[in-house]
């Protein structure tokens, strides 16, 4: 069923809410096999998937970037059907009417907060819209936004929201490159170089479990990235996966983030590294 009203919506869910466990997948449609990974796993005996289908002008900082933002809405009702979903809601475009903002705080202001003014606030708005109307048991996100599901995990803490969150592995291309309805944009001739994002960030998982990690060599890898054909390395970062926040002598659960440019396309991607991390005199390594 397409729901293109609030107030069909709000309607259906009321009927089925009584019966039936609500998953919801918020999406900007393009859809690919990582969002299917996503919808998949909703689709349980007396569970409701709703898929949601809304390119969020507020997340965008530049306009062209929202103009140019794949947008293939017939055949992602195609896979949408094919996939059997039951509920696909596709907003209108004044759903994102708003003049509030919202500061995200530090979370907001590292990694792609720092080159994307308003985006985390842009994300936070349309979720608070999502979440206060439809108040699903359960939010899918995938593992490759993680800045944006630890914005989302603050915004339903810090507001009381019920729903739990469900997070997915990130799903690949066969040559590891993260799936992304941005990489269809990326022009032939710079294709060969999406392979080199993962395998940096395997390399610099080897390093740490084996090693041990000089936090300065981060520079090296930005410049020998920059030598290989990227535009520009956005960021890349050791980092809690907590907070974000920079390693210390105090063991944490750490991830690699990266952040580059290609084809003026932007791509990002982050790994989880398995045993816990502590920074020592700029030496990153693993602790027993
Ligand atoms: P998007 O349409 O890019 O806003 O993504 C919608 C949802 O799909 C978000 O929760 C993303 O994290 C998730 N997603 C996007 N790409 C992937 C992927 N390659 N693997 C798993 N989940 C993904």
């Amino acid at each position: 069923m397409i729901i293109q009203t609030i107030k069909v919506l709000t309607e259906t869910l009321e009927k089925i809410r009584r019966k039936k466990t609500i998953n919801f997948i918020p999406t900007m449609g393009n859809l690919h096999e990582g969002h299917l990974s996503l919808i998949k796993k909703s689709q349980k005996k007396d569970y409701v998937s709703l898929v949601s289908i809304f390119v969020n002008p507020l997340q965008f900082s530049e306009k062209n970037d929202f103009k140019n933002y794949p947008r293939t809405l017939k055949k992602d009702l195609e896979l949408l059907k094919k996939h059997n979903v039951d509920l696909i809601f596709l907003p209108k475009e004044n759903f994102a009417n708003t003049s509030l903002s919202i500061d995200i705080g530090q979370l907001g202001k590292k990694l792609c907060g720092k080159d994307r003014p308003g985006h985390f606030s842009g994300v936070a708005l349309i979720i608070l819209k999502f979440l206060n109307l439809i108040q699903p048991h359960f939010l899918i996100l995938g593992q490759k936004d993680y800045q944006q599901i630890l914005v989302i995990k603050k915004l339903i803490k810090d507001f009381f929201f019920k729903t739990k969150v469900i997070i997915l592995p990130t799903f690949r291309e066969n040559n590891g490159l993260a799936m992304s309805s941005r990489n269809r944009l990326i022009g032939g001739k710079k294709k060969h170089l999406t392979k080199i994002i993962f395998e940096t960030l395997k390399a610099i998982e080897f390093d740490i479990q084996n090693f041990g990690f000089q936090k300065k060599k981060l520079n090296s890898i930005r410049l020998k990235l920059l030598k290989q054909g990227f535009e520009k390395v956005n960021y890349i970062e050791i980092l809690k996966e907590k907070s974000l926040s920079k390693l210390d002598s105090k063991p944490s659960k750490s991830r690699i983030f990266i952040s580059i440019t290609i084809d003026g396309i932007r791509l990002i991607d982050n790994i989880a590294i398995r045993k816990k991390l502590v920074e020592q005199k700029g030496l990153i390594k693993t602790v027993k």
